[in-house]
């Protein structure tokens, strides 16, 4: 057995060097808007190939400063796929769009390219003023971007990735975050995400205009003037925000990002362990495995969810993971359907996403993290085998 501490489904990984890199940032002059903050965004550009990095305060005014980038207003509308966390929806509401509630294939959770275009049509139908599509790499596997783009581009429409899940993934030769097909990708540094920064997060698009805007709009759209004006004038011509992320942060930042690929590599080794564990116990448990690998080369595991026939175990989700974590093993869902929020369902009525609804019944995310030891997972699975047969 394994000590008394309950295994979470997932945490950081935080070791000697990054407390060095921070305690070294807290020694120098700058605590924010210094030297660190450019330094870990060129890191971050060099890491995802792409042009522009804006570094930000979490994952979710990430996902804003995009919104605010291209410009969304009242009346537009913004294509969100349900299965997803708040945020993905929320940061089209404050800048003051509305959402769309696109399904996802009920196997794997993601926004389909049919998916995608049966909301469009349902956006044609209503004569919404379509804008936009935020697609989510949920769990760390890749969209169909390519496909994705295709449809966007037919349609005249931004499309916005929801990477938060994949960073150190990489798709078709190209690290997730490149934005080949992509206008922006957003991350979170939220201590679970592949590297942290306590809170953090960033922008990567290769557009200049897009990264100018989110770099004024992250500091209350502060307008530096020119030299000969002063070096202390600034102009504000619309309202911006505080989304800054201290040099303390990107300090971490930069250390952790030294270490992805061993942390990907990890969390990548795990979950072929467990799914060469959970062979047996088929068709109650589906893991997650169909994975082309000539267009995801690499996945950079965020999550490891599994879909279980709880119909089936003739056992309830609530009851197993109760029965879990009396064992010490904390398990999560991802995610209750966004369009299903009390929020949302006032604002749009409930909808019916089929799609979403099976994926949702079944999902379980069971722990995941760099430092799980061997040991630590063959627990997991020898409890699951218990409490199911
Ligand atoms: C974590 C996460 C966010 C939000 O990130 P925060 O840093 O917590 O604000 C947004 N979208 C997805 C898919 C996420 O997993």
């Amino acid at each position: 057995m394994i000590d008394k501490k309950v295994l979470p489904y997932g945490r950081q990984d935080i070791d000697e060097e990054d407390i060095k890199y921070v305690a070294a940032a807290l020694g120098s002059d700058f605590l924010t808007t210094g030297p660190l903050v450019e330094k870990f965004e060129e890191d971050f550009c060099k890491y995802t190939n792409s042009k522009f990095t804006i570094s930000c305060s979490n994952g979710t005014s990430a996902l804003h400063l995009a919104c605010l980038a291209i410009g969304l207003k009242k009346g537009d509308w913004v294509i969100v796929p349900s299965i997803t966390f708040l945020a993905t929806a929320n940061a089209v509401r404050f800048s003051g769009a509305e959402v769309l509630f696109c399904d996802v294939d009920e196997s794997s959770g993601l926004m389909t390219p049919n998916a995608l275009r049966e909301a469009i049509s349902v956006a044609k139908r209503n004569n919404f003023r379509l804008k936009a599509v935020i697609s989510v790499h949920l769990t760390g596997k890749p969209v169909d971007l390519a496909s994705l783009k295709t449809i966007c581009d037919l349609e005249k429409l931004i499309l916005i990735s929801d990477s938060c899940h994949a960073l150190g993934g990489v798709y078709r030769g190209s690290p997730i975050g490149a934005c080949n097909y992509e206008d922006f990708n957003t991350f979170s540094f939220h201590p679970v995400k592949a590297i942290t920064t306590g809170e953090g997060g960033a922008v990567t698009t290769n557009k200049k205009e897009y990264a100018e805007k989110m770099k004024l709009m992250r500091s209350h759209n502060m307008e530096r003037k020119k030299p000969n004006n002063g070096w202390w004038a600034y102009d504000m011509h619309s309202l911006g925000y505080n989304y800054r992320m201290s040099d303390v942060q990107c300090a971490l930042g930069i250390s952790q990002l030294k270490k992805i690929d061993n942390f990907v590599s990890k969390r990548e080794t795990l979950v072929k362990f467990y799914n060469s564990k959970f062979g047996k116990l088929a068709p109650f448990i589906k893991t997650p495995k169909n994975i082309d690998r000539k267009v995801i080369n690499r996945v950079g595991w965020h999550l490891y969810s599994v879909l279980i026939d709880f119909d089936k175990l003739k056992m309830s989700r609530e009851n197993l993971m109760k029965k879990l974590l009396d064992k010490g093993i904390r398990t999560q869902v991802h995610y209750i359907p966004v369009h299903t929020q009390p929020y949302y369902t006032t604002r749009y009525g409930l909808k019916t996403l089929p799609g979403s609804n099976k994926y949702f019944r079944k999902t379980l995310s069971l722990p995941l993290f760099t430092q799980m030891k061997v040991a630590e997972l063959e627990y997991v699975v020898e409890q699951i085998y218990d409490l199911t047969s």
